[in-house]
C-alpha cells in the first residue's frame, strides 16, 4: 500500500474534543437551578430528589425560557407515550434549551406530539418475547449459557425509547404494565432456577435499573450468584453513570457494595463487570469522568450498550465521538444495537441500512477491542444478530431476514425498517394487510 491510501490523521480539534469534558455550572442558567451551587448539584441525594416527572415540574424549573407551545406539544406527546416522564436535574440541564426540538437529549426522554409517527403494523408490545422466554417471572432465559434477570422495574429516568416498556415504569394512559417489583420470593425462585441450570454461567442483572437497588440488594443478589458454582459472569446493567453519575461518587454504600461483589468475584476468579448505556457524547461531562476514574481505581470493569437512534447518534461523527469519549474514560463499548420495534417511538428508528453504513464507517476509528458491534435483536425472539448477517434485506420494503442458529435453528426472524422513509407506493402496500403478507413472505423466502 502506498501512502497517499492511507486516511489523514485526524486533526487537532476532533482530538481534543474526545479528550475534553465540560466542568462549567452549566445547570445554572435554568432558573430553578440558578443558585444551586456545585456541591450540592453534585450529590445523587439533589438529583434523586428534584427528578422532573411532569410536564408542570418542568415548567416551574425552566420558566420562560422554553415557548408556550414547547410545553403543549410535550403535554401532547405524553398522552400517547408508553413510558411516564423522569429525568434527573442533570441531563435536564445537558439540554441545549435555545433548540430543544433538534437536541439529542430530549429527543430521547422527552416525547412531543409534533414528532409522532404512526407505528409500524409488525408491531407488538413485548417485541422480543422476553416473557415468552421466561422460566420464572423476571428471569429471560433465551441463549444457553446465559439469562437476564429483571430484579426491578424502576430507573433512575424513563427513556422513551426503552425495548421494556411492557415492564418498566409506571402505567400510562396507553398501556398497564407487568409489575415486576422488589420480591425476595420472586428472587428466589430465580436463583433456584439458576442453581438448578448447570449450563447457565452468565448472568445480566437488569431491572429496570440496578442503580434502583438497596445496597443490601446489590450485595445479596452479588452473593448469592456468586455462590452458584456454575456462574462463572456476571454483569450488573445500569443507565446510572449515563444519567446520574453523581451516585457512583457521592452513594458510598451502593459504590462499596458494587465494588464489593467486584472484589469478591475476582478472589473467586469470577468476572463482575457494569454494563452502562450512553447514547450521545453530551452525556459525558466532568462529573462522569470523576466517577469513572474512581471506578478504574477501584478495579471495575465498564462496558458501553448504546441504541442507534434518529436524529440522536445516527450519523458517522457522532458515533465516532461517542467512541472515542467512552474509550477515553475506560469504558469499553460493546454494542450498538438497532432500535427495537417499540410502540410510540417510531420517530426514533433508523434504517438497518443506515446503521451498516455507520458500523462501515466506524470500524478503524480506534482499538478493535473498543469498536462496537451493531447488533439487531431480531423480532419474535431470534436473539442478537449481527447487522451485517442478514440472510436478505429488501431495501424497498424495509424488511430483513435473519437466521439464529444458536437460539433457534432452522427459523427466520423479522426487522423491519421504519416506514415513514419509504416510497409511497411501498407505504401503501404497508397499509394493505394481504400486500403485507405477501411482502413478508417473498422476503422469507428468500427475495
Ligand atoms: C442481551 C441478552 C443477553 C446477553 O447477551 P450478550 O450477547 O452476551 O450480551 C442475555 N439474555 C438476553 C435475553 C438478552 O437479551
Ligand atoms: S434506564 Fe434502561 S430500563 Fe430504564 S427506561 Fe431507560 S432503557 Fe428502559
Amino acid at each position: 500500500m502506498t501512502h497517499e491510501q492511507l486516511a489523514d490523521p485526524p486533526c487537532t480539534s476532533e482530538v481534543a474534543d474526545h479528550r475534553t469534558f465540560r466542568r462549567d455550572e452549566y445547570w445554572r442558567a435554568l432558573p430553578g437551578f440558578a443558585d444551586v451551587d456545585a456541591e450540592t448539584f453534585h450529590t445523587h441525594t439533589f438529583q434523586t430528589r428534584n427528578s422532573i416527572t411532569s410536564v408542570g415540574k418542568l415548567m416551574a424549573l425552566l420558566g420562560e425560557r422554553v415557548d408556550p407551545g414547547f410545553y403543549r406539544d410535550l403535554a401532547d406527546g405524553l398522552r400517547h407515550a408508553p413510558m411516564a416522564i423522569r429525568l434527573s436535574p442533570y441531563l435536564l440541564s445537558l439540554i441545549d434549551w435555545e433548540d430543544p426540538y433538534n437536541d439529542p437529549i430530549r429527543r430521547q426522554f422527552l416525547p412531543l406530539g409534533s414528532g409522532a409517527r404512526r407505528d409500524h403494523p409488525e408491531l407488538h408490545l413485548d417485541s422480543l418475547h422476553e416473557q415468552e422466554d421466561s422460566p420464572v417471572p423476571g428471569l429471560t432465559h433465551r441463549y444457553h449459557d446465559r439469562a437476564l434477570f429483571l430484579t426491578l422495574d424502576t430507573c433512575p429516568v424513563y427513556c422513551r425509547f426503552c425495548t421494556r416498556s411492557y415492564a418498566v415504569g409506571l402505567d400510562t394512559e396507553e398501556v398497564e404494565k407487568l409489575h415486576l417489583n422488589v420480591n425476595l420470593e420472586r428472587w428466589k425462585a430465580v436463583f433456584d432456577y439458576v442453581s438448578g441450570t448447570p449450563h447457565l454461567e452468565d448472568i445480566v442483572i437488569s431491572g429496570g435499573d440496578t442503580y434502583q437497588l438497596r445496597p443490601e440488594h446489590v450485595r445479596f443478589i452479588g452473593d448469592t450468584l456468586l455462590d452458584i458454582d456454575h456462574v462463572r459472569r456476571m454483569r450488573f446493567a445500569t443507565k446510572g453513570p449515563a444519567v446520574m453519575p453523581q451516585k457512583i461518587l457521592t452513594d458510598d454504600a451502593w459504590r462499596e457494595a458494587l465494588v464489593g461483589v467486584v472484589s469478591r468475584g475476582r478472589s473467586m476468579h469470577k468476572e463482575v463487570v457494569l454494563h452502562t448505556h450512553f447514547n450521545h457524547p453530551n452525556e459525558m461531562t466532568g462529573v462522569t469522568q470523576d466517577a469513572m476514574n474512581l471506578l478504574a481505581e477501584l478495579g471495575v470493569t465498564v462496558r458501553n450498550q448504546a441504541v442507534l437512534q434518529r436524529g440522536v447518534n445516527d450519523d458517522l461523527a457522532t458515533m465516532q465521538s461517542l467512541t472515542k469519549r467512552l474509550s477515553h474514560l475506560n469504558i469499553q463499548p460493546y454494542y450498538v444495537f438497532f432500535h427495537d420495534l417499540v410502540a410510540g417511538v417510531e420517530d426514533l428508528r433508523t434504517t438497518l441500512r443506515a446503521g451498516i453504513e455507520i458500523e462501515k464507517g466506524l470500524r478503524g476509528t480506534t482499538s478493535g477491542f473498543n469498536t462496537p458491534t451493531f447488533v439487531v435483536d431480531t423480532l419474535g425472539g431470534g436473539g442478537k444478530r449481527d447487522c451485517h448477517s442478514y440472510e436478505t434485506y429488501d431495501e424497498e420494503n424495509g424488511i430483513a431476514v435473519f437466521t439464529s442458529p444458536t437460539v433457534r435453528p432452522g427459523r427466520r426472524f423479522f426487522y423491519f425498517d421504519p416506514i415513514d422513509g419509504l416510497s409511497e407506493e411501498a407505504q401503501a402496500r404497508w397499509a394493505d394487510p394481504a400486500a403485507r403478507r405477501q411482502m413478508m413472505d417473498r422476503v422469507l423466502a428468500g427475495g
